[in-house]
């Protein structure tokens, strides 16, 4: 099978508040459709908060890697205070939540920016240790020319944001990775391991 080869975006019926993830879009059903060779599970931390535990321990039990998605500043502590191997997160054009985004880093954890156009983030105030999101569910809705500026001075993600089934694919993602020159970089190696990865400009390891 053609496996991509990660996919850090994913959400599952984990997200109880989100309407967009359809009751089909169980951990099981991702694991079978298996459309990437690293699977991490992003699920809003809103809705797993309270029960991080069992929500990794789930993620773990079907070979994903634990990520959360949060949603800025305001979920910032409680996103510092659970097991989770990443962060996908919000990070609207506030002052709080670019000093959110630093506070994440302070965790050694990666830190994805998640689909900056939409949330009309200012990545000239994100910290360069971040990576960059090329999201399939947004990234068509914007004008991703204006990504062009930063692709020497960030390293860059492909995720699909799935909500659904049929949404575990990144071909529009990777369409506009390809226009833009971009190659993606990869977190995690197939035991779910950090792997050593370059951010661009400040060329510094993680
Ligand atoms: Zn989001
Ligand atoms: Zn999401």
């Amino acid at each position: 099978m053609n496996q991509l080869p990660q996919d850090l975006h994913v959400h599952t019926t984990f997200s109880r508040h989100d309407g967009a993830v359809t009751p089909e879009q169980t951990m099981k059903m991702v694991a079978a459709v298996a459309h990437a060779q690293i699977v991490g599970i992003s699920d809003h931390l809103e809705s797993i908060t309270d029960d991080f535990d069992v929500y990794a321990e789930t993620v773990r039990s079907y070979g994903f890697v634990v990520g959360t998605e949060v949603n800025g500043a305001d979920w910032v502590a409680e996103a510092e205070a659970v097991d989770a191997q990443y962060y996908v997160y919000h990070c609207r054009d506030r002052e709080g939540d670019y000093r959110g985004a630093e506070r994440l880093l302070a965790t050694g954890k990666p830190l994805i920016i998640a689909h900056p156009l939409i949330l009309e983030t200012d990545l000239r105030r994100v910290p360069p240790q971040c990576l960059i999101e090329i999201n399939n569910r947004y990234v068509w809705r914007s004008d991703w020319e204006i990504l062009r500026p930063f692709t020497t001075s960030f390293s860059f993600v492909i995720d699909s944001d799935a909500h659904q089934p049929h949404w575990l694919n990144q071909n529009v993602a990777r369409y506009v990775a390809r226009e833009l020159g971009v190659s993606e970089t990869l977190l995690f190696d197939e035991n779910r391991e950090r792997l050593q990865f370059q951010t661009a400009k400040a060329g510094k390891k993680l």
